[in-house]
């Protein structure tokens, strides 16, 4: 079955790469109307540029660092003066690092806390006076967020803090019509996969591959898939929920 999220118009953080492309290449595929943006210039823009192109749906990619809140603002502005209104926030850009947590520098905990949490909460600000009855809001989590990682203090609490943050929106903004969601990816083979050392690939395969139910990793299409159905009508009752892509983690 597809999804035809013809007409809809759709403002996506962290467009260039990984999860973030898979999004919003599905979205355009589904005939969506998307703002995407990313934090710096690289090949990645030029490629996500043509291939949206290809889709032939209207789509515009924006130089905009989430944790800056005037790039916020210009971000959404750009949504706002090509759309007029949104349908669907994706908050998709995020940041890890991997740091014993007795080391871990008061800056770095601010550099991820500031992309992961702080970001979402400044967009969904932000762009709140664009959303109506009918909006929805989907951030993408993690699954670690309530299980708990050596080495990721910084990361797992982001994204616990995202969990609060959902709960309490769609309270919030349930009376408006506007649902809040959560997608929570499991480990997902994105481009980063390509780059790294063969043998520190293959590890890293093999130990999470052997702790999902399903015996494989995740690919950004398969978390696409999940915000594809929270941006349409069809999880019109959902709300407050993470929906867990992690092929049984
Ligand atoms: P990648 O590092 O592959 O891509 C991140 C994307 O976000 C890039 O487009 C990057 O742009 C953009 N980005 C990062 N920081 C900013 C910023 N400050 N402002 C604007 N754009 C920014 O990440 P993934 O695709 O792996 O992860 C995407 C999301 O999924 C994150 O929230 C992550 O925590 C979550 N996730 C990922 C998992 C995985 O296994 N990959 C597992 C669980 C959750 P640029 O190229 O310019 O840096």
């Amino acid at each position: 079955m597809s999804i035809d999220l013809t007409g809809k118009r759709i403002l996506v953080t962290g467009g260039s790469r990984g999860i973030g492309r898979g999004i919003v290449l599905a979205l355009a595929r589904a005939g969506a109307r998307t703002v995407a943006c990313y934090r710096t210039e690289s090949p990645a823009v030029a490629g996500l540029r043509e291939e949206l192109a290809a889709t032939g749906a209207e789509h515009h990619l924006v130089q905009a660092d989430v944790s800056v809140p005037e790039d916020v603002e210009r971000l959404v502005s750009t949504a706002k003066e090509h759309f007029g209104a949104l349908d669907v926030v994706v908050n998709n850009a995020g940041v890890i690092s991997h740091v014993p947590f007795a080391e871990l520098p008061l800056e770095e905990w601010r550099r991820v806390l500031d992309t992961n949490l702080t970001a979402p909460f400044m967009v969904i600000q932000k762009a709140l006076p664009l959303l109506s009855a009918g909006s929805s809001v989907i951030t993408v989590g993690s699954r670690a967020a309530v299980i708990g990682i050596p080495l990721r203090a910084h990361y797992t609490a982001s994204k616990a803090g995202l969990i609060g943050l959902t709960r309490s929106l769609m309270k919030e903004l349930g009376p408006k019509g506007i649902r809040v969601n959560l997608v929570a990816p499991g480990v997902i083979e994105t481009e980063e996969f390509e780059t790294a050392p063969p043998e520190e690939v293959a590890r890293v395969k093999s130990r999470y591959q052997g702790l999902t139910g399903l015996g494989r990793l995740g690919t950004p299409d398969e978390i696409a898939g999940a915000v594809l159905f929270l941006s349409s009508d069809l999880s019109r009752y959902v709300t407050g929920e993470t929906i867990h892509v992690d092929g049984g983690i």
